[in-house]
């Protein structure tokens, strides 16, 4: 009986419905029973039903039409997204993507047109990535690919183009990011929606080509005898609201062309109470906790320096604590996995998503915990940062 089509928009779907009353369009079938009144007023019971069927119908409709873009249906080779969100990556400035990249390069990207995006790899380091960047073309080309097939909508063949170091050869920095272009829109956006993509020969993380918001991430705490992140943000909180402190701070946000007082005080007081502590259970040989806390900050304003000299000035500053010690000055770290410089390599959490195609970390506890003893390799605090 139903004509269900593929077609049929969700506007129209209820009206245009063949189960909705006095709609010509039902087929007829042989054992139907001979000319049914046109007249006929259904009851309220027969009405909920052609009212439910009209809705089956259109719900049809629109999961037929959402079905095409639907990674997860069609590009079963990726870890699915996760209802969530998959875990973040922490950056130290908007724009970390393009750093130590040759500055002709960079000017030459400027130049390519839309649609294009940023691709970060991951499980590699950053000297991995500069020494076998024509394979890492190849399998971002390939992936891309068939992400751009499953949209039909890319007629082009896809380009990607690798980072080059400022110095050449014999750079001490290396940059990630690879740009990608020849792309439709809705590639792009499917790529940059989900902005995680693992299969068993890569995973990446895509990006948009231009200044993200600042990070969250403002510095790392260490030195505290306690665990507790309540007690460290007390700490925070009460240095930041100092008077001197504050006026401080708010002479930073003066400066970003926010208009009145009354907006520079919301500013400073949003930018308090947004602060949040993450701790990171971390274990040195021998089994010593050594408590690291990262404060993490959400910016009320986009401006790039503003920002910059706020977080310097955050992180000379003390925090004492009544029982618990002070915070000292420590150094990012950079993940090797997953680049951000929240944690190392053995407290990544990306290795914990279900289905996860991208490279394991062997020596975790069985019960999830973020745990290490000792320090993975090559995730020394504050490399290229
Ligand atoms: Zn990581």
């Amino acid at each position: 009986m139903s004509k269900a089509s593929n077609d049929k928009t969700p506007n129209d779907g209820l009206a245009n419905s063949i189960h909705t009353p006095g709609n010509s369009t039902i087929d007829q079938t042989m054992s139907a029973p001979q000319s049914p009144t046109t007249n006929h007023a259904p009851t309220s019971e027969e009405q909920a039903i052609l009212v439910h069927l009209a809705l089956a119908d259109m719900n049809r409709s629109v999961l037929s039409q959402n079905g095409t873009n639907h990674s997860t249906t069609l590009l079963p080779q990726f870890t699915p997204p996760l209802n969530g969100g998959f875990p973040k990556v922490h950056m130290s400035h908007s724009t970390q993507i393009f750093d130590h990249l040759d500055n002709r390069v960079l000017l030459t990207w400027f130049q390519v047109e839309q649609p294009k995006f940023m691709d970060r790899v991951f499980d590699h380091s950053r000297r991995d990535i500069a020494e076998r960047a024509t394979i890492i073309v190849e399998h971002v080309h390939a992936n891309i690919t068939t992400i751009a097939e499953s949209t039909h909508h890319d007629a082009l063949p896809v380009h990607v183009f690798p980072p080059q170091p400022q110095g050449g050869k014999g750079a001490k920095n290396f940059p990630i990011g690879f740009l990608v272009h020849r792309v439709s829109n809705e590639t792009k956006n499917l790529l940059l929606n989900q902005c995680i993509w693992s299969m068993t020969d890569l995973t990446f993380e895509a990006l948009p080509f231009n200044c993200t918001h600042p990070p969250e991430l403002l510095f790392g705490s260490t030195g505290f005898t306690t665990l507790d992140i309540v007690t460290i943000l007390q700490a925070i909180s009460e240095t930041w609201t100092q008077d001197n402190n504050r006026y401080c701070i708010e002479e930073f946000f003066s400066k970003c062309s926010l208009p009145d007082d009354e907006l520079i005080y919301k500013a400073t007081q949003d930018f308090i109470t947004s602060c949040h502590v993450k701790l990171l259970d971390f274990k040195i040989t021998g089994g010593l906790l050594v408590p690291h806390f990262n404060i993490l900050t959400t910016s009320p304003t986009n401006d790039a320096k503003t920002w910059t000299d706020l977080r310097s000035y955050l992180s000379t500053l003390n925090y004492p604590t009544s029982l618990d010690g002070y915070r000292t000055v420590t150094a990012l770290f950079t993940c090797q996995i997953c680049h951000s410089l929240t944690h190392p390599q053995g407290l990544c959490l990306f290795p914990l998503v279900p289905h996860w195609n991208g490279l394991k970390v062997g020596n975790r506890n069985n019960n999830n915990t973020p745990h290490q003893i000792g320090r993975a390799r090559g995730s020394r605090p504050g490399q290229n940062i």
